[in-house]
């Protein structure tokens, strides 16, 4: 015996409670009239309702993306987050 093997590795959707799976994904931000798309971010996906769930290391890259891009003054940007 090797002790149990608990289901709680699997992390559900707080939504939908959905599997979720480690992947990228494409998120838009909307920042007061300004929208902003970060492509390739890495986040847990729901493999039932698509959300997406970003780790704290994660969010604090995407804000410091963010406060840079605010100082631009186009309505819409697209940037990689892996170049941003
Ligand atoms: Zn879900």
């Amino acid at each position: 015996m090797t002790g149990k093997r608990g289901k709680d590795k699997i992390k559900r959707c707080a939504l939908c409670g959905g599997e979720m799976y480690e992947g990228i994904t494409t998120i838009p931000f909307l920042i007061g009239e300004k929208v902003v798309v970060i492509k390739d971010v890495p986040a847990e996906i729901c493999s039932d309702c698509g959300e997406a769930y970003m780790k704290s290391s994660v969010v604090d890259k995407v804000e410091s993306v963010l406060d840079k891009l605010e100082e631009l003054h186009s309505e819409m940007s697209v940037v990689h987050y892996e170049v941003a």
